[in-house]
């Protein structure tokens, strides 16, 4: 508080008097300098008189400082007045009088007149702000406008704190701190605030040495910073665009070349740089050797047809070309160029973009000569060729002039010919394929006859391919129709089918006729066989009759004839059963006669049977089965046949101490009978041929065995009737393996049999007799 005022006339001086905080009285002297009237005044509390006169501060805070100090105080026409406050208590009470002491000059606008004035007409934003608390003092409409964030109106805004009003343009206490400090004025260009572009001043009113206000301007520059931005852009994307060109014309695989007024190149890309100087030197309308450019007919250029003296002349050179010759080589160079003319039409410089179409004019070359070759192949071909593009006849060769006499294929062909199909049925003028081949439709082979309208024994049998192809929008574009005379290929074929028809027919006849012979020879072998048998009965039984009723009557070496008689017989016997039965084998006349019968039985009984046989010639026999009893329906004569003749060449072929196993095996669907023996074994190449008719067993090899070679073919053919299938493993000296697999099945209707094995046992003797015959050991 300040006490050395001098209060003369203390009612002059504006005031307020304060009782217990609340505003009691106000002199007209504090209506004048504030604009209020009394009634607004009184009955506030300080608080609320501070906050209308928008001090900047508490009454407290004035109490407390006891330095002097000036303050502001607006009127209500928001008009800043700086004063001093002093405040007086009265000790008595609670009266406090508060007085409003204006300075020497007290009004703003007066103290910054002309700013003031000036601040109204200006384009820019002005603001004064006292220091060092930032309050607004002043400002121009403007700057309120453009500068202020809070949507007050310029009285509301005075006397209000930057950091209020504007927080964005409070740039902070170490800011204004250096402001403060500094006191020198400062340009703030191009600040971005608030989406704006602003360009600032700050400059400090100092008095007594203190910066007591700072005036801003403000003015927004954002246009102009953002046509600056737009340009610095601008000029980046052409500096690109232009190091990009220069990248692209540095490496494309033109010649590219720019040339001054003197014909002297300015530019040149890699390209360029490659080339043999003396081409460059030609291209620029130079000649370095002699007379080395031509055009492409072959003439020598002159030199004002060179394409730079061509460019300095003003003239553009389109797509010439140009061949360059030497000793060694020829290159053809297709060059473009332009002149660019100043706005008094004056050459400036030229550019030159050159090619070389060498390679390219070759490849021309081979596919014209290609072309060429086809075309000569088409016209000469032995064959009609047509050819439509876009469905238009585009080529006919030779043939298809003369044979239609320079027609197409359409309907006019009915004017020289009458067409049929290879039906002979006439082709009318609708069922003509020529469109629809246009179309797509392929056609591949398709026989026709051409008949001469003049002269109707002048045929030709034709045979008609047509082809279409599709260009890459799926369109036919090319067809391809030819039509070959087949008159005489037609003619040939006929020939020859008749001819192999001919010799079909006579080997059909042949082989009638061999049947014939065969089945008469068959019949002839059956019966000779059978009229061999029936005699070798009858001694067989005479000899029976002498061993049986006549044997005392006769001296041994009768006896000793008699049983050589006796086994002749049988041998015989065996031949002419063999030969009967492959001649039957293989007809109806043969039956079998199945049961159900015990196949391990069977197969242990018919092996006892000829233990006999093989002890005589000292060679083991065993049967083995890993069942004990196995039904299947068997034909048991066959069945006796097939295993008597595998163990008779088993017995035959085995020498003396070494032996032969006959096995029973059962499989999922059938039974296997093995009869191994230790024998001699059978050649690898001769296994198969064991097998086959008699008439077919190399003589060789029977020869050998002193046996007719019968025997397996039979059995292999006895084994096949009955449904089974027989192999053979041999190795030599080792031993042979004969395996019959027959199907175990049984047979309908007739009940399981055993067979009776007295009866089975009866006919084994004699059958084992014959059948062992051929080993028989005296
Ligand atoms: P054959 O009726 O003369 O006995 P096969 O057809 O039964 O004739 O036999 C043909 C030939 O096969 C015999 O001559 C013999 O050379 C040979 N052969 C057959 N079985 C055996 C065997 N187990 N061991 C060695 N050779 C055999």
């Amino acid at each position: 508080m300040k006490d050395d005022f001098r209060y003369d006339n203390i009612n002059q001086i504006p005031r307020l008097i304060i009782s217990d905080n609340e505003i009691i009285d106000a002199n007209n002297s504090l209506c004048e300098l504030t604009g209020y009237s009394k009634d607004e005044l009184l009955s506030n509390s300080t608080e609320e008189i501070f906050i209308k006169f928008k001090i900047n501060s508490t009454l407290q805070d004035i109490l407390n400082i006891n330095v002097t100090k000036s303050f502001y105080i607006f009127t209500k026409q928001s008009q800043a007045r700086e004063i001093y406050i002093n405040i007086i208590k009265e000790k008595s009470s609670n009266i406090q009088i508060c007085l409003f002491i204006e300075t020497e000059y007290p009004r703003v606008e007066q103290r910054f007149m002309y700013l003031h004035n000036m601040a109204e007409r200006n384009h820019k934003g002005i603001a004064i702000f006292s220091m060092p608390d930032l309050v607004l003092l002043m400002a121009s409409q403007k700057y309120i406008d453009n500068f202020i964030d809070v949507e007050q109106s310029r009285f509301e805004l005075i006397g209000t704190k930057m950091s209020d009003i504007a927080p964005k343009w409070d740039l902070g206490k170490k800011f204004w701190d250096n402001r403060l400090k500094s006191k020198e004025d400062m340009f703030m260009n191009e600040a971005y605030i608030n989406g704006k572009y602003m360009d600032a001043h700050f400059l400090p009113i100092i008095e007594n040495g203190i910066t007591k206000y700072y005036v801003i301007t403000v003015t927004e520059c954002t246009e102009r910073v953002i046509y600056r931005k737009r340009l610095e852009s601008q000029a980046r994307v052409i500096n690109d665009q232009k190091e990009e060109l220069e990248a692209i014309i540095e490496n494309m695989s033109d010649i590219f070349t720019v040339i001054d007024k003197h014909g002297n190149y300015i530019k040149m890309n890699a390209e360029a740089r490659k080339l043999d100087p003396e081409i460059l030197v030609g291209l620029l309308g130079k000649y370095s050797r002699n007379e080395i450019f031509y055009s492409e007919k072959g003439e020598r250029l002159a030199s004002e047809d060179l394409p730079a003296n061509m460019l300095i002349e003003g003239k553009n050179v389109v797509n010439s070309r140009i061949v360059l010759k030497t000793n060694e080589s020829e290159a053809v160079f297709e060059v473009k160029g332009t002149p660019v003319l100043d706005c008094q039409g004056r050459f400036r410089y030229g550019i030159l973009n050159s090619h070389d179409i060498s390679e390219y004019i070759r490849h021309l070359k081979i596919i014209e000569d290609h072309k060429k070759e086809l075309e000569f192949i088409i016209e000469n071909i032995n064959e009609a060729i047509y050819i439509y593009k876009n469905k238009k006849e585009y080529l006919r060769n030779k043939l298809a002039r003369e044979w239609f006499r320079g027609n197409g294929l359409g309907p006019c062909l009915f004017d020289m010919y009458n067409l049929y199909d290879a039906n002979g049925n006439p082709v009318t003028e609708e069922k003509l394929l020529i469109s629809d081949i246009l179309n797509g439709l392929n056609l591949e082979n398709k026989k026709y006859i051409l008949e001469n309208r003049d002269d109707k024994d002048k045929r030709k049998i034709i045979r008609v391919n047509g082809t279409s192809l599709m260009d890459k929008e799926e369109n036919f574009d090319v067809s391809i129709i030819s039509i070959r005379d087949v008159t005489e290929e037609e003619r040939k074929e006929e020939m020859y089918r008749q001819h192999t028809e001919r010799l079909l027919n006579l080997e059909i006849e042949k082989a009638h006729t061999l049947e014939n012979v065969i089945s008469m020879k068959e019949e002839f072998l059956a019966t000779i066989s059978h009229e061999f048998k029936t005699p070798l009965t009858v001694i067989n039984a005479i000899i029976q009759t002498l061993e049986t009723f006549y044997s005392n009557e006769m001296s041994g070496k009768v006896m000793d004839y008699l049983k050589k008689i006796r086994q002749n017989s049988f041998r015989q016997l065996r031949l002419v059963n063999n030969l009967v039965d492959i001649t039957r084998v293989n007809t109806d006349k043969f039956k079998i006669h199945k049961r159900n019968l015990d196949i391990v039985f069977l197969t242990s009984i018919i092996t006892e049977s000829v233990q006999t046989f093989a002890q005589q010639k000292g060679v083991g026999l065993y049967f083995s089965s890993e069942i004990a009893k196995l039904v299947i329906g068997i034909d048991e004569e066959i069945y006796e046949r097939i295993l008597l003749n595998l163990l008779s060449n088993a017995i035959k072929f085995t020498p003396q101490g070494k032996s032969i196993y006959v096995d029973v095996e059962k499989k999922r669907h059938n039974v296997a009978i093995y009869v191994r023996d230790e024998g001699i074994g059978i050649p690898k190449d001769k296994q198969k041929l064991i097998f086959e008719r008699f008439g077919q067993v190399d003589n060789s090899l029977s020869r050998q065995a002193e046996g007719s070679g019968i025997g397996l073919s039979l059995v292999s053919s006895l084994v096949t009737a009955l449904g089974g299938r027989i192999t053979l493993k041999s190795c030599m000296n080792k031993g042979s393996i004969f395996k019959v697999t027959l199907p175990n099945v049984l047979v309908n209707d007739i009940a399981e049999e055993t067979g009776a094995s007295s009866e089975i046992d009866k006919r084994l003797i004699q059958t084992t007799k014959i059948e062992f015959s051929h080993v028989y050991i005296d």
